[in-house]
Parts: C-alpha cells; sequence; structure tokens
C-alpha cells in the first residue's frame, strides 16, 4: 500500500496507524488529527484528568518520538474540509490537498448537545476533549452546585470525580435508571445506591426541559423537580463524526457503514473505531460502539484489510467505568432480557452474569471483581448452557464451568 491517510489522531487513527506499520515497513502513513495534541486515549479524561491525578501512560501512550520513529507523519491542528474520493485526495481546512492510495476515517463521536432552551449558556459544559476536561476541571475547582444531566458512562464519572473535588452533585436522568444502555436493573440500583451514600442526588425519570439563567447560577426545569446550578455538564451521549463521510457519498447511518473490517461503501475508504458501524459477530447485528476496546482493537482489522489479510474484527465487548472507588466491567451482551444470577464474590464484590433463554451465559458485569473477566470472558465465548446452581456459586471457580 503506497500512502495511506488517516483522518482523525485520536485512539483509533493512532492505532491503525501502528498497526499498518507493524505489517507494512514500506507503506507511507500520513495521520492528521484537527486538535492540537498528539493522540491520546479518552478514558482518563473523565476520571484522572478531571482530578487532577496523573493517568501516567494511560493518556497520550507515546511518547512523542513515537511518530517519527516509525515514520508515521503525525500531524496535529490539521483539520480535513473535504474528501475528493474522485481525485484520491483529500482537503485540508487551510487548503492543503492531501493524495492517498487508501483513506482511513477515524473521526470518532462528539459529545451530544442538549436540545434544550438555554442549553447554549457558557456554563453547560460537555466532555469529550482532553481541553473539554482541562476546562470542566479548572470550573470544579471553584465548587460550584454541579448539576449532571445523563446518567450514563460519562455522567456518572463526571459526577463523581466533581463530588470528590467537594462540588454538591445533581443527576438528572431522563430514564427510570442510570446507565441503562449497558448494565441490568439490578446492577443500576447497586450504582444510584453508590452515587446517594456518597452525597450525589439523583432525580431519575426526570428529562431536562430548559435551562433557565438567573443571577449567579442556572435553574433546571425537569417538570418535576427543579434544579439549581451554576455549572452544568451534559453527559447524554456521542454523535458519530460522520459529515466528511456523507458529503463523500459514503453510506451512513448513525456511523459510517462498514464490513467486518472496515471497509465503507466506497472504494478504497475505510472507516476504523467508533465512527464506524459494522456487523458485530458476537452481537449478531451491525452495531457501532464507543469504547476503548473498539477503538484500540478494530483499527487493527482494518489496517489487515488495508494489507489485503481477511481477518474481521470479532471480539466479545467489552467495556469499563471508574466511579468513586469502585470498578464496573460490562463484558458481552448483558441485556435486561436476559436472566441475572448473582456470584458473591466477598464485601462489596460481585459478578452478575446474564443467561439467555438457554442458560448461555451472554454477558457479565463485574463489580469491583476483575480478576473474574477473563473466565466469564471464556464462559461467553463457549456458548454453552451452564448450571445455575453452581455459576451463583462462588467456591466453584468459574474456569470449571467454561
Ligand atoms: P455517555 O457515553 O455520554 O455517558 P450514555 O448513552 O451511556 O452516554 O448515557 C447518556 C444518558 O443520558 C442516558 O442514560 C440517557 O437516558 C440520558 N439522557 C439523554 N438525554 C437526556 C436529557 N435530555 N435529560 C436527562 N437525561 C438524558
Amino acid at each position: 500500500m503506497a500512502r495511506v491517510v488517516i483522518v482523525g489522531a485520536g485512539q483509533a487513527g493512532r492505532r491503525c496507524a501502528e498497526a499498518l506499520r507493524d505489517l507494512d515497513p514500506e507503506a507511507e502513513i500520513v495521520l492528521l488529527g484537527e486538535e492540537p495534541h498528539p493522540p491520546y486515549d479518552r478514558p482518563p479524561l473523565s476520571k484522572a484528568v478531571l482530578l487532577g491525578a496523573d493517568p501516567g501512560n494511560g493518556l497520550f501512550v507515546r511518547a512523542p518520538e513515537f511518530y517519527a520513529a516509525r515514520r508515521i507523519a503525525l500531524r496535529t491542528g490539521a483539520r480535513v474540509a473535504a474528501i475528493e474520493p474522485a481525485a484520491g485526495r483529500v482537503v485540508t481546512e487551510a487548503g492543503e490537498r492531501i493524495g492517498y492510495d487508501a483513506l482511513v476515517l477515524a473521526t470518532g463521536a462528539r459529545a451530544r448537545r442538549l436540545a434544550v432552551p438555554g442549553a447554549e449558556d457558557p456554563r453547560v459544559l460537555t466532555l469529550r476533549t482532553l481541553d473539554d476536561a482541562a476546562a470542566l476541571r479548572a470550573r470544579l475547582l471553584a465548587r460550584p452546585r454541579v448539576a449532571v444531566v445523563g446518567g450514563g458512562l460519562i455522567g456518572l464519572e463526571v459526577a463523581a470525580a466533581a463530588c470528590r473535588l467537594g462540588c454538591a452533585v445533581t443527576v438528572l436522568e431522563a430514564a427510570e435508571r442510570l446507565m441503562a444502555r449497558c448494565v441490568p436493573p439490578a446492577v443500576s440500583d447497586l450504582v444510584a445506591a453508590l452515587h446517594r451514600a456518597r452525597g450525589v442526588t439523583l432525580h431519575l425519570g426526570q428529562a431536562l426541559r430548559a435551562i433557565e439563567p438567573r443571577p449567579g447560577g442556572l435553574v433546571l426545569d425537569a417538570g418535576a423537580v427543579r434544579v439549581e446550578a451554576e455549572l452544568v455538564v451534559a453527559g447524554i451521549g456521542g454523535v458519530p463524526n460522520t459529515t466528511l463521510a456523507e458529503a463523500a457519498g459514503l453510506a451512513v447511518r448513525d456511523g459510517i457503514l462498514t464490513d467486518a473490517q472496515g471497509r465503507s461503501s466506497a472504494e478504497g475508504i475505510y472507516a476504523a473505531g467508533e465512527v464506524a458501524r459494522f456487523p458485530h459477530p458476537f452481537l449478531g447485528r451491525a452495531a457501532r460502539l464507543e469504547s476503548w476496546q473498539v477503538a484500540q482493537n478494530q483499527p487493527a482489522a482494518v489496517a489487515r484489510a488495508l494489507c489485503g489479510e481477511a481477518a474481521p474484527y470479532d471480539e466479545i465487548p467489552w467495556l469499563w467505568t471508574d466511579q468513586f472507588d469502585w470498578n464496573l466491567q460490562v463484558l458481552g451482551d448483558p441485556d435486561p432480557a436476559f436472566e441475572l444470577v448473582r456470584r458473591p464474590a466477598g464485601e462489596g464484590r460481585a459478578t452478575f452474569l446474564a443467561l439467555d433463554a438457554g442458560g448461555r451465559v451472554r454477558g457479565a458485569v463485574l463489580l469491583n471483581n476483575g480478576r473474574e473477566a477473563t473466565p466469564c470472558r471464556r464462559l461467553i465465548a463457549a456458548g454453552k448452557a451452564v448450571d445455575r446452581a453452581r455459576l451463583a456459586d462462588p467456591e466453584v471457580p468459574l474456569r470449571q464451568l467454561a
């Protein structure tokens, strides 16, 4: 492959570049990112970065010299304005034309903005980039009353960090439970109890209707409840950055539609990471997944495709969240419709296993119990019916059941 241009220098773009270099010592690799920073991973932003703790290698992952040493032409502050597929080139906002033999779109997602009246107030923030995290931390240090809109992963991680920094925190969640997108109700209840025990006020089943400016603060109107705050953080999900792809005529439906190795509908153009919607073998459907795991490993499958290797991306989904001193990991598909088996693991720890109608483990939630992640992954991969009583018995090692 002669010249591969990767648009988007986040985790997915970086991983695609690295994996491609490993497979092809000759390829010319150009990595274009609009942000002023070299690639970084986002998980620490809503955790260590907000708290002012050292995120270590979890943030930038690679030293600045890495890119030149691996002959990856990293260009920061280079925003691509258009793709010209017929000419095989991209055009940057500065007007530079860069030709490609293959193009990888790793443009990621952006924070969804609140669409209610008053949401454009400068005291309403979102968290997506390193600069967002720095700006949010600076505001949190003044210990405002914080209203978090959205009780998903980002919202709850921000709530926990703000609370730890001494802010009074209220969470407004439209759904009847927290983290409804990724954990079953029993786990949502435990997470709610954790936050309440640490002093976070939770309002569930309360969709925000409007934000009203007041002298010195804001009032959030959610119908049944009104919340006063000096700072609002919206954590209401991500929107894939597909504008470039759409303008170039690629098939897009809440993400760039690709095959299991990131090939888009246009010859020679691929999508990597959370902007891609691809057939997921485990889930049995097309999915666009916003997780560290997908940004880490799906781009390697794209790199293989670039090199003509047939090896689709087919991991069992995995994500984690840290809130206060809790670590929650979610594996597979713990669909709330499945039967949930609780496997105690001592004080403050448990593994929850989600069984489908055939008694097979399809998903797991590990509550402060990451040590069972590997056997859980094996159980899920095995796809065999398991004995519920043995599953719930902490004396029976999970690996005996896989
Ligand atoms: P993120 O990755 O940003 O945490 P999630 O999809 O995990 O995204 O969570 C977003 C949460 O925000 C969901 O639980 C959703 O119900 C909630 N939400 C979305 N819009 C509103 C709203 N207008 N008011 C309150 N909660 C909302």
